[in-house]
């Protein structure tokens, strides 16, 4: 439901809100509060208004002015996310954290940073190896989104095969619950008995407003080495991804692109020497150089025995940033490509990889739409991307029809619905393909515990 319009200026609640944040942190009617309509899946929906916090401390009062006057706050980072979890499903005002962006501490010793949800990810990890330390979860939007947004998401990154995601490396937080008060979480309270941190992480802002995060760094890895295969058949791609899996090598990233995303971002580089294949591998080996050989000499045997058309492997940085921008660049092709676009996240056991790659091939002829996928192939995490040109209900009828294809599959192959980006809009009418009714009443019950009145971030994932 979309409100007739923003709030005026002179309306009690933008003065109210104007006089916790300063009246230029209130948005109505200028870019930024356009941008809020929106996140990167481009989903729109009219806020009454955009806020920006400039400290954790103007919250309690936003929320309580939210309380009386019973309209919804939705939290927001960057806007990065692609289910539609930072907009404003009801009349309701975004409240971002960007500016919120402090790294409070860096603790080399035990290995810790204390930061402000604002900061962008790849801040963090820059930080982190300024002092010889490694932040690993590396969504693919890192030098875009926050640190907060990515601990609302749980999101993964191309090293998550190996390094996990970003829940193994939230040591604790604290935030705001819809009562204004502050709860504190894991290495903030240490004594609590039960685990309010993982409850936390991955809530889409549903719980609670997140306001310092105290995250896990680790020792870097001493080097790295680059490989990127390109493929005649997908089927000599997958087999490189099982028996890759089953030789007991843990690559860092094992990422899959099939023909159709590998030629969009040719097309978009510019790349025209080289020739469209049906799919690619780009593989990363990380530890220390004698690792690195052992890995390399169980690995080369064994794609080479797979048909690779072009193989190239190398530890050489800049070469490697070069194999890496054929990755990097899918997503702003199909944005440039594609003014239509749905990007369902699915994500299945390994050995099912294969099926899944199948099925997303005949996806595009069953519902007469442009269909590419590609993803983190080494945890069976496939991203796929459903497009058209024409915006109308009918074409939108038929991404819809495909989505769900594409979900159930994911769970006959007993997978999941969402390996990263999270149910926000998108995805909650499919949620119980997947969790049973008695799982989501508990669900909302947690959510009612932390959010009686169903004013924080309402109508998502429950
Ligand atoms: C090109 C591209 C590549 C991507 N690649 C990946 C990938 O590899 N892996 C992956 O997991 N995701 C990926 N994403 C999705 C997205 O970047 C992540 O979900 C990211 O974590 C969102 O961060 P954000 O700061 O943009 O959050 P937003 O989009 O602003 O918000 C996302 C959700 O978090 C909530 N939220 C944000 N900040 C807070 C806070 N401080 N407190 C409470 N709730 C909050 C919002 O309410 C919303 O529900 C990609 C997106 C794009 C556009």
């Amino acid at each position: 439901m979309k409100p007739a319009a923003s709030l005026s200026r002179s309306s009690p609640r933008f003065l109210a809100l104007a006089r916790i944040v300063g009246e230029k942190q209130v948005h109505i009617d200028d870019e930024f509060y356009r941008d809020c309509h929106v996140d990167a899946i481009k989903i729109s929906r009219t806020p009454l208004a955009a806020v920006e916090v400039t400290t954790a401390e103007q919250l309690p009062e936003i929320i309580r002015i939210a309380r009386d006057e019973r309209f919804p706050l939705i939290p927001r980072g960057a806007g990065t996310g692609l289910t539609g979890g930072a907009v404003a499903e009801r009349d309701g005002v975004v409240v971002s954290l960007a500016l919120l962006n402090r790294i409070l501490e860096l603790d080399t010793q035990s290995q810790l940073a204390i930061v402000e949800p604002g900061v962008i990810t790849q801040e963090v990890a820059d930080a982190a190896a300024q002092v010889g330390l490694f932040y690993p979860p590396d969504p693919a939007s890192l030098k875009e989104s926050t640190i907060g947004g990515n601990v609302a998401e749980c999101a993964g990154g191309l090293q998550c095969k190996k390094y996990g995601v970003t829940r193994d490396y939230v040591l604790g937080m604290e935030g705001y619950t819809m009562d204004g008060e502050l709860l504190r979480t894991g290495y903030f309270a240490p004594d609590a008995p039960l685990d309010l941190t993982s409850l936390v992480i991955g809530s889409e802002g549903t719980l609670c407003f997140i306001t310092k995060i105290a995250l896990q760094l680790i020792t870097p890895p001493e080097s790295r080495r680059s490989y990127l295969m390109t493929f005649a058949r997908q089927e000599d791609a997958a087999a490189v991804v099982a028996a890759s899996i089953g030789s007991g090598v843990v690559p860092a990233v094992l990422e899959f692109m099939d023909g159709d995303a590998v030629a969009l971002a040719l097309n978009y580089l510019g790349w025209v020497d080289m020739k469209r294949p049906e799919a690619v591998l780009l593989l990363e080996l990380d530890g220390s150089v004698a690792e690195i050989e052992r890995d390399h000499a169980i690995l080369d045997p064994l794609i080479r025995q797979n048909n690779p058309l072009a193989f190239e492997s190398t530890p050489d940085g800049a070469r490697r940033e070069h194999l890496w921008t054929l990755r990097r660049s899918i997503s702003p092709a199909v944005a440039a490509s594609a003014p239509i676009r749905l990007c369902e996240d699915v994500c299945v056991p390994p050995s099912q990889f294969p099926s899944l790659i199948k099925h997303v091939v005949k996806l595009g002829k069953a519902h007469d739409l442009r269909v590419l996928s590609f993803g983190h192939a080494g945890d069976g995490n496939l991203h796929v991307y459903l497009m058209a040109d024409k915006d109308n209900e009918e074409t939108h009828q038929r991404i819809d029809n495909a989505s769900a294809d594409l979900l159930s599959l994911a769970v006959e192959l007993d997978g999941t619905i969402s390996g990263e980006h999270g149910i926000g809009i998108t995805k909650r009418k499919y949620l119980p393909l997947e969790i049973s009714s008695t799982t989501m009443e508990v669900l909302r019950k947690v959510k009612g515990v932390f959010d009686p009145e169903e004013l924080l971030n309402p109508d998502k994932i429950f």
